[in-house]
């Protein structure tokens, strides 16, 4: 198999999936057989996100990111990419996991910087630190070159904390001129909004592949939540949908699900979609019946169990 920035590049139609890390065992365990079972769909990549509080300097904890990460990899045989962040990190610590992450046989960083644990602090210039997901990109190819495939994330309608969208813009090509890959964006409502931002991502020079993060929304407090620690704005027709049927968590999956299935076949006419990157939730319903919807999950027999073919052994010498 290619490496992913070559397959992102080369296949027709692909999507990719985000998992967050549980916080107990038990969860764990639930999740390795939602990646199993999800992976049997066909993704290119899944994905698990950095949380703030766990991981930094716990990377041996049963549960944490980079845990998971290897576990996804390595017991399940699912292309994997970790995030890492810098946030609130020495650089040793941050030098720490990525050593971490290579040693288990991660070659895919979703390289963010990330924000202060608890919620309700500001990020704080570290004098001496690693300030800027752009820091972190560049550390990452000085100290490893070409071996990690970096991606960085992209704000469609400004990040919150940016002092103009077209600032936002030039930081983005900042981090993508420092080394990295491909964007996977914040989650949006409306196809228009991507398709507006990658226009302007291309007219500032930014080239490569920009991927549109969906949010199939779920049940509606977790969508309120969600917006509100992302300051995203809803747009008022999704809320006078959903708010009458808000506490009918079927109602409102299946509106979500209706939603994220126009919202991918709109992307899916531009030139400039070929997949699709999920936030799951760590749940599985939703994501998978749009993908069925679309035609994009994959009903073929599940590929051969990780133990007698390890994700290492399916690199092509020219990935090695
Ligand atoms: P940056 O690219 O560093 O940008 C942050 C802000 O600084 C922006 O406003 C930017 O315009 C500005 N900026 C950048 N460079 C400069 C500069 N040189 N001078 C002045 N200003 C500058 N968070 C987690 O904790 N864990 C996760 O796993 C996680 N996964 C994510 C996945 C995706 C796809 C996305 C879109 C976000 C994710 N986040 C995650 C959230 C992310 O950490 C926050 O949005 C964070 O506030 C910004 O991270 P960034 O990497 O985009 O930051």
């Amino acid at each position: 198999s290619q490496r992913i920035q070559r397959r992102i590049q080369s296949s027709d139609h692909w999507f990719s999936l985000e998992f967050f890390p549980p916080r107990t065992v038990n969860g764990a365990v639930n999740l390795i057989s939602r990646f199993e079972r999800m992976n049997e769909g066909g993704p290119l990549f899944c994905d698990i996100t950095w949380h703030p509080a766990g991981d930094p300097g716990n990377t041996h904890k049963p549960t944490s990111s980079t845990c998971m990460a290897g576990t996804m990899l390595n017991y399940c045989g699912v292309e994997t990419m970790l995030h890492v962040t810098c946030c609130g990190q020495s650089p040793e610590q941050i030098k720490e996991n990525l050593k971490k992450a290579k040693e288990l046989g991660i070659r895919n960083l979703l390289a963010l910087r990330g924000d202060p644990p608890d919620g309700n602090e500001t990020w704080t210039y570290q004098k001496g630190g690693l300030n800027y997901a752009t820091d972190l990109v560049k550390l990452i190819r000085e100290e490893y070159g070409d071996h990690f495939t970096i991606c960085v994330a992209g704000y469609p309608t400004g990040h919150p904390e940016c002092s103009s969208y077209a600032d936002d813009l030039r930081h983005l090509k900042a981090k993508v001129d420092a080394g990295a890959d491909f964007i996977i964006t914040q989650l949006f409502f409306k196809a228009d909004t991507f398709l507006k931002f990658v226009k302007d991502c291309r007219n500032i020079g930014i080239k490569c592949p920009i991927i549109p993060g969906i949010l199939p929304i779920q049940a509606y407090q977790s969508l309120r939540h969600i917006v509100k620690l992302s300051r995203l704005e809803v747009p008022q027709e999704i809320l006078d949908a959903i708010t009458p049927i808000k506490d009918n968590d079927e109602a409102i999956r299946n509106f979500g699900v209706d939603q994220a299935v126009d919202m991918a076949k709109e992307l899916f006419m531009s030139e400039e979609v070929k997949g699709l990157h999920f936030y799951t939730l760590n749940r599985e319903v939703a994501t998978i019946e749009i993908l069925k919807r679309i035609g994009m999950w994959c009903e073929e027999p599940a590929k051969p169990l990780p133990w007698k073919q390890t994700a290492n052994h399916t690199r092509s010498k020219e990935d090695v």
